[in-house]
């Protein structure tokens, strides 16, 4: 039965405010995560690996997940697992911490040390750590890279003594360049980050790709870590496994961040037996540096459009009209990721190295395009 409204119901006052909503302003401002999913036979716009899991392990991990039990929450920090990524990393288990996927991990460190500070980072650079900073009202402080897409050392070291610390975040190989700096460079903004109170991200997500590796770097410096990720090399960006190296302390900090019991016992077990079997990873590592050299090789001395050197699993071209070689390659099976518009990146697409037979047929169509 339904009430009569009160005679004395006042009528909603008409205005043009809009009504509070409790969202925060900064997330507001910010533009959903820029990524259109296409659905064609030549993947190349999220640089994942062009393999899967190889079927055997593949199996053998299904085994594992059917075995564990799936009623009870999984290990609080999956200490399992997290001991196997130590064993295979040469490194301290209480200085690894494991999220799903190092995405998740770059959010946590803005937490750790971006939010009320400061986050630093170049121009161009990883999509994720701009993001993050803005949706956490971190201050963020871009620097502008070198044309060649080398880090700008002296204005770096510059903004590092004279900004208020939070988190200076660069990769290497740098994304989405690929571009691969010297290590004194790296060495030289890590001693100065380390000597002004900075938490320093080193983004591995593609070293393998680049035969770089700045373990021993992180070692000897307590406010620096390595980010690395299952997603690219070993070819398993779908089950979401991301990690830090770091000093026990930095990672104790970072691990009170992370919520409990956020890897699940699938993925868990998984990766479990991927670390038990990583010889697979180094002979596609091979094939995706032959690749890239025979793409790189194959694309020089076309007329309209440039591609830049990279030691990633991935490239930049550069062309006077990148809508329109995105829409000819989409057109053809391709997909590739269009770019922003500014500074270095105008007129860019990202390129993923694919299989041999994709990357003949990227070959075939960006030759085509004349
Ligand atoms: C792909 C990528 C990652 C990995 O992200 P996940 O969340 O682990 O899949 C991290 N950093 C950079 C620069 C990347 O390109």
């Amino acid at each position: 039965m339904s009430q009569p409204a009160p005679e004395s119901a006042t009528p909603p006052a008409a205005s043009d405010a809009p009504r509070p909503s409790g969202v925060r302003a900064a997330v507001r401002a910010v533009p959903a995560y820029p990524y259109t999913p296409t659905d064609v036979p030549v993947k190349l716009d999220q640089n994942e690996n062009p393999y899967d899991f190889p079927a055997e392990l593949k199996a053998e991990a299904l085994r594992r997940m059917a075995a564990r039990p799936w009623n009870r929450y999984p290990d609080l920090h999956a200490d399992h697992l997290r001991a196997a990524i130590a064993r295979f990393e040469d490194w301290p288990e209480a200085g690894v911490v494991v999220t799903p996927g190092s995405n998740v991990l770059i959010k946590l460190l803005t937490e750790l040390g971006g939010i009320g500070q400061t986050v630093l980072t170049t121009d161009p650079t990883f999509g994720v750590y701009t993001l993050e900073a803005s949706l956490l009202d971190a201050r963020l402080v871009q620097l502008p890279l070198n044309g060649d897409f080398s880090l700008p050392v002296a204005a770096l070291k510059e903004a590092l003594a004279r900004e208020t610390p939070g988190v200076f975040a660069i990769a290497q190989p740098h994304a989405p360049s690929g571009h691969v700096d010297a290590e004194q460079a790296v060495r030289d903004l890590v001693e100065t980050a380390e000597a002004h109170g900075w938490v320093t991200v080193l983004d591995e997500a593609y070293h393998q790709y680049s035969g770089t590796d700045y373990r021993d770097l992180v070692r000897a410096h307590p406010n620096t870590l390595s980010l690395r990720t299952f997603s690219k090399a070993w070819g398993l960006a779908g089950l979401r496994l991301g990690y830090m190296l770091a000093g026990a302390e930095l990672a104790e900090q970072q691990q009170k961040l992370v919520p409990a019991f956020n890897v699940n016992v699938l993925t868990q077990a998984a990766l479990e037996v991927a670390l038990e079997h990583p010889g697979y990873v180094q002979e596609r590592v091979q094939e995706g540096v032959r690749e890239r050299e025979r793409v790189l090789a194959a694309l020089e001395g076309h007329p309209t459009l440039r591609a830049l050197p990279s030691r990633s699993n991935h490239f930049l071209i550069q062309t006077p009209d990148p809508q329109a070689a995105y829409r000819h390659l989409l057109s053809r099976g391709i997909s590739v990721r269009a770019q922003g518009n500014t500074h270095l990146l105008r007129g860019c697409l990202r390129i993923g190295i694919g299989t041999p037979a994709e990357n003949d047929a990227l070959i075939e169509t960006l030759n085509a395009l004349g």
